[in-house]
Formats: C-alpha cells, structure tokens, sequence
C-alpha cells in the first residue's frame, strides 16, 4: 500500500492554461551570471532544477530587443532568430526531465542601458534613466515608438513560442521594466492616452497582454510577472492601492500571476532582515481575486510551510529562486521523504552579489551552482573514485566539514578533528550575532550528513600538533583552521601596522567569544575597515547590550560591500533605528587621532572603547609546520586557512580540494570555457 504523505499536496499537477505543470515546485526567474555569452552554464544549471524535480523551470530576464540592453549585466536574449538555436536547447534540457520551461521576456525600459547597443534609452517620459550612475535620459516615446515596442513584443512572442517554451511570461516587476515605468506616476509624466489616469497608465501592459494572447493561440500558457507592492519607495505600488487594483483590472486574463514585491532588494531580501514567506503578507490577497494559478517567492524551503500554503489557499505553485539554488534537488527530498536531506538557503545574498557583478553565481550552500557544465559537479551524486584512502581533516567549520563530506559521500575514510567543543566553527561563532542565526544551517546540514555515514568521524574537543598529525597516519591532510581578526589595524585601506595603547581594543573573535569585561563607559567605537556585515551586526549587538555606538570608516558609505547582497540600505536603516552615530570618510593615522579624509580636519573623539573590524590573518602555523616535515605528504590547506574570504569561498575552497584529492592523477584546467569562435 503507497503510504500517504502530508506533502502529496506538492506533488499534485496544475492546470496553467492550456500546459500542465507536474506538481508545484515553480523555479522562479532569475539571472544566472551566464547570460547569453555562456548559455553551456547557464543550460546545466537550469536543467540540474528539472533534474531536482522543479516541476516548471524559467529562464531569467530574456531582452526582447537591442533597444533594452542591459549589458554588462549579463541576461538573456531573444532579439532575433539567431538567439533560437539556444533557446531551443535550453528548452529541450529542461522538458528533457518532464519539467515545464518557461521564459520571461522584458523590457527594460528606463533601467535599461544600451551601451552595447549605443541606442537611445526609450520610456514614458525624458527624464534620467534610472541608474543614478548614468549621465542620460530617455527618450519618451511617441505613438510609433510605443507600435514599434509593442510588434517587437509579440516577435519576441512568437520566437518563444518557436523555440518552444510552455509559458511566455510578460514581466512588470522589480521596477526593471517598462511596464513599470508607464504604471508609476513618478517615471510617467504624459498627457496623452498613455499617462495620467490609472487606465491610462496600464493601458501598455494591457495591450501587450492582449498581444501576447493573441500571438500564443491558446497554445501556450501566458505568466504575468508582477509586483504588487514597492515598499520604501516614495509613490510607490501599495498591494492596497494601484498594486491591488493592476490585479482586479486583469485578473483573468493571464494563465499565471507570479507576483512579488519590488525593488530587487526587497523581492531579495535577506535572512538578516526578513523571515521565511516574508511576501505573503503583500501577496496574500491576490488569489482573492482571480481563478487563475498564482505563485509567489519568500525563501521557502521548510516543506511543511509550502504544503499549507496550498492547503490553504495562499498559492498554487511554491516559486523559489535561492531556495533552488541552494538545493537544486529539493522537491525529489521532500518527494522521497528526505526532508532532512534538504540544503536550506541561508538568505546570506551571496548569489545576488555574484549576478551583481555579472559573473556566474556562486551559492554559500551549494558549491557546485554554476559549475554542472564548466566542470562537470552535480550536488548529488558524489564525485567517482577509486580506491578507498584514509583523509584528516583539521577543522570542523565550513571549509573541512565540506570537504570532509564530500570525501565521504565517495565512501572514503574521513575523520575531522575540532579543536573547539562543537562544530561549525566561524558559522557557529558568528551565528550568535544579530541576524545571523541562519549560518549555522552550513554546519547543520554537513554535520547531519556526516553522522549518517559509517565512514565518518567527528572528534571534538580534539586540538591537533604535527605530531598528532604524523600519529594519525592518513593518506592526506587537509588543514581547515580558519583566520582570526587582526587588531593591529590592517584592513582593506591600510597594510601599515598601528599598534595603539590609545583605546581599549577588541575584535570580533573578542565579542563573539564574549570576552569583554564590564566597561567603565558605555560608549564605544567600531571601526569598519572590512566593508561587509561584521561591522555592522558587532555595532547591533553593541546597541542590544546597552552600549552607544559610533560607526566610523574610511569609506565614504556603510557597510560598502553590501551594496552587492542588497543589504546596505536595510543596514544603514537599521543602525540609524538603534541610535548608532556615523563618522564616514574617516581615518585613524599613526599618532591614534582620527581624521576626516575629505576635510583633512582632525576629529576630537573621547571614546576609549574601540572594536576594530579590518583583516584577517589565517590560523596557517600548523599547515607550514606540517608542510616541512618530509615524512607528510599531501598536506593542503582549504578555507580560510588558505585565504581568508566569505564562508561562501570558504565552502567551495573545501569541496574543490576534495574533488582535486580524488582526482589526483588527472588533474586538469580549473574548467572548461566558452570559446565564442571553435
Ligand atoms: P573556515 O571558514 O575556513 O572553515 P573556520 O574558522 O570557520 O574556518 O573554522 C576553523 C576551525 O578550525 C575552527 O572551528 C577551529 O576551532 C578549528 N581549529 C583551529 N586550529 C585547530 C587545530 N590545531 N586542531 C583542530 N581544530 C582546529
Ligand atoms: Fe541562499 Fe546564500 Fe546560496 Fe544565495 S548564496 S542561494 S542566499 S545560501
């Protein structure tokens, strides 16, 4: 007898229009780093989610046409015939697995570039496009050019359909479309039957709808992608105002809603500042008020959580972007009643910020992300190896317990010794910061992992010597000891040791070990010379323990480098709700005075307590040690032991070393390239 499961709901077909999904799992649209330049990998990985049992894959923003250019970021294309023959490949990876393959074509609009293009950037209105960064204006559009835009459309339309995708999606959302632009009473400033009224300002997505159903025949489902709400924006969308009344106006006329929130950093918020189903409280009312299927994000990957929001009536489809990411293959977990096995995206943005850049993304928990093609990983099945060998690893954070998974999982002899009590090491440590609780699933997932396995063994509370290491005898050695934060000053802007007798001076390893004596004052500085999280979460902390903050750093903005995560808005707010004081541009020089560096005025501050977040020096005395003992060979150093980088690098630097060790005879080019002329 087939046992029921309270998942079966998942795993039930939808009708999406005249298409039919296998079950509910929707992976979402998103850019991969590929673009069209790499299709190889971006191909991989979007069939490596078919293959994981995502019912419906999309493929991320497509452009319709050259005069929505986006480069450098690198999306999609479909302007001409020429881009068929990679569509039509990527269709077939997925359908290959008996997915649906879905496409979102979009237009940019007034967040569009042109620079490869050198065209002009067309929108409702001349104002400056919308990239601050950019010195241009659009150009507004005038009758013909909105009858040039809506044919290039439907041609877009009709290639999709040729290339043979099941749902065509129209794309209103995030604030990177031109569906946008005209809707908003901020970027639509006409007076014609295009601007003004609300009728007036949805006409363009109303018709391009039309068009679009038209073009289709029934034959293919149509999505329409929208964002129901802009939170922080001033005359932003409301889902209880214009959000709201875009759905009652169409309703029934696309196969799919797929709604979110906008701008990208709220649809991608982070752990740090948002919960599991954070949207829903936005999102909520559309089913309300339509008969057709509506999915919708919020970095869900608890199964209980997707089964009642079907259950109940919240969403038809559970749609995931990072979630799929992180574990390609959730839905078959969950499908074979391994939900412990799930790889649970920790919301730390990491693949946001590597899309940012226009590189193939990278993902914290999975290091195999954009590597299915160029090297061939898959996250599941474990690397081929012969023979059975004997590995220690030497540290049990990120950067060992990976490798040491990974080691095991291809039924080698794997033993991890941890100095420290418990594992996890830096993800442990820095979990027990503000916002940050979601680390410690990259420990949890590879130490349950591990302890299903026979040939495995975690020993803690087991600090390792050479001679321990010549004792234990194994076929290799992978040192796995981390960084520890420096206090004499160096960090990004300054190589030039400061030791000052100044301050009372702490590091993050001094408050995440707590140990912080009772200060006489309550006041203290932070220093950020890192330009990513810790500096901001050390100050919150700070703050939640009484203390009144000052934020200092040489740059001229917070948190810099979390402008890349999205996050660096949401701290600056954050900070500012605690209380914290800024002094930005701002430098300590060799006499202990800060400055300010765009003034050249020296600042009077009276703070003796100071946290110094700058660099890391990697914990790498065993590693050389170790090295120059002649009877040691394969010896290697991973993770931050190795360079001190973000937990994501930290992870991967684990699993490549062990797929290298297992593939010590052949050791070939990192990975293979897109050659562009073969
Ligand atoms: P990574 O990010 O590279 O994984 P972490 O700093 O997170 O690095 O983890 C390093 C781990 O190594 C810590 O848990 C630390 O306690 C452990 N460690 C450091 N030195 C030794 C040692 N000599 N023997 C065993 N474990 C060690
Ligand atoms: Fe999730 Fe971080 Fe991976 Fe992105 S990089 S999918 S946020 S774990």
């Amino acid at each position: 007898m087939i046992q029921s499961s309270p998942y079966d709901i998942l795993f039930t077909p939808i009708k999406i229009g005249p298409v039919e999904a296998p079950n509910r799992f929707f992976a979402a649209p998103h850019s991969t780093g590929h673009g069209w330049t790499e299709p190889k990998g971006a191909i991989a990985l979007r069939a490596m989610k078919a293959e994981g049992g995502w019912g419906t894959v999309a493929v991320g923003l497509t452009e319709i046409s050259p005069n929505s250019d986006f480069a450098n970021h690198p999306m999609e294309r479909i302007w001409d015939d020429g881009d068929l023959p990679r569509h039509e490949l990527q269709v077939n990876a997925i359908k290959n697995h008996g997915a649906l393959a879905a496409i979102e074509l979009g237009h940019g609009g007034m967040q569009s570039r042109n620079l490869t293009t050198g065209l002009p950037v067309i929108g409702p209105s001349g104002l400056s496009v919308l990239r601050p960064e950019m010195p241009i204006q659009s150009r507004a559009m005038d009758i013909a050019d909105i009858q040039l835009f809506r044919n290039e459309h439907k041609a877009a339309v009709k290639r999709s359909v040729n290339a043979g995708y099941d749902i065509i999606y129209i794309y209103a959302a995030h604030g990177l479309s031109i569906f946008n632009h005209f809707l908003s009473i901020n970027t639509n400033q006409r007076s014609d039957q295009y601007g003004g009224t609300f009728a007036n300002r949805i006409r363009l997505l109303k018709e391009v709808l039309e068009d679009t159903l038209d073009v289709v025949k029934g034959e293919r489902a149509v999505a329409l992608r929208f964002s129901v709400a802009e939170p922080g924006k001033p005359n932003g969308l409301r889902h209880d105002g214009e959000g709201r009344d875009v759905i009652e106006a169409l309703a029934e006329l696309p196969d799919l809603w797929d709604v979110n929130i906008s701008g990208w950093s709220n649809d991608s918020l982070s752990a740090r500042f948002s919960d599991e189903g954070f949207q829903l409280d936005y999102t909520n009312f559309v089913k309300s008020l339509t008969t057709k299927p509506v999915v919708g994000v919020g970095r869900f990957t608890s199964p209980d959580r997707m089964a009642s929001l079907i259950r109940n009536g919240n969403l038809d489809l559970i749609g995931a972007a990072r979630p799929s990411i992180a574990d390609p293959f959730l839905p078959n977990k969950i499908k074979n009643n391994l939900p412990e096995n799930i790889r649970e995206c920790i919301g730390c943005n990491v693949c946001v910020s590597m899309d940012a850049y226009g590189v193939p993304i990278k993902c914290t928990q999975n290091p195999t992300i954009s590597e299915e093609w160029r090297k061939e990983w898959h996250p599941e099945a474990p690397p081929i190896s012969k023979g059975r060998e004997s590995h220690l690893i030497i540290g049990a954070g990120p950067a060992g317990l990976e490798c040491a998974l990974t080691l095991a999982n291809a039924g080698h002899e794997v033993s991890i010794a941890e100095a420290r009590a418990e594992p996890g090491g830096r993800v442990t440590r820095e979990a027990s910061l503000p916002g940050l609780s979601s680390w410690l699933r990259v420990r949890d997932y590879r130490v349950y992992q591990l302890s299903q396995k026979s040939n495995a063994q975690l020993y803690l509370s087991s600090k390792m010597s050479v001679n321990d290491i010549i004792e234990f005898g194994s076929d290799t050695v992978c040192i796995a000891t981390g960084a520890t934060w420096r206090n004499d000053w160096v960090g990004s802007t300054n190589f030039d040791k400061i030791m000052t007798e100044k301050f009372n001076l702490f590091t993050p390893d001094d408050i995440m070990s707590k140990n912080i004596p009772k200060m006489s004052s309550s006041n203290f500085i932070v220093y950020d010379d890192d330009h990513y999280y810790m500096a901001s979460v050390i100050a919150e902390k700070l703050v939640k323990d009484g203390y009144c903050v000052t934020y200092i750093t040489p740059l001229p903005t917070i948190a810099s480098w979390t402008q890349y995560t999205l996050e660096q808005a949401a701290i600056t707010e954050r900070l500012q709700s605690l209380g914290v004081s800024f002094l930005l541009n701002c430098k300590m020089n060799q006499d202990h005075r800060f400055f300010n560096i765009i003034e050249n005025k020296e600042l009077q501050i009276d703070i003796k307590n100071l946290v110094f977040v700058g660099g890391r020096e990697p914990n790498d005395k065993l590693f050389y040690d170790s090295k120059s003992i002649n009877s040691l060979e394969n010896i290697f150093s991973i993770g931050d032991c190795l360079a001190p980088r973000t937990i994501q690098a930290a992870v991967l630097s684990g699993h490549q070393v062990a797929r290298d060790i297992l593939n010590r005879e052949n050791k070939q080019i990192p990975f293979k390239r897109e050659q562009t002329i073969h």
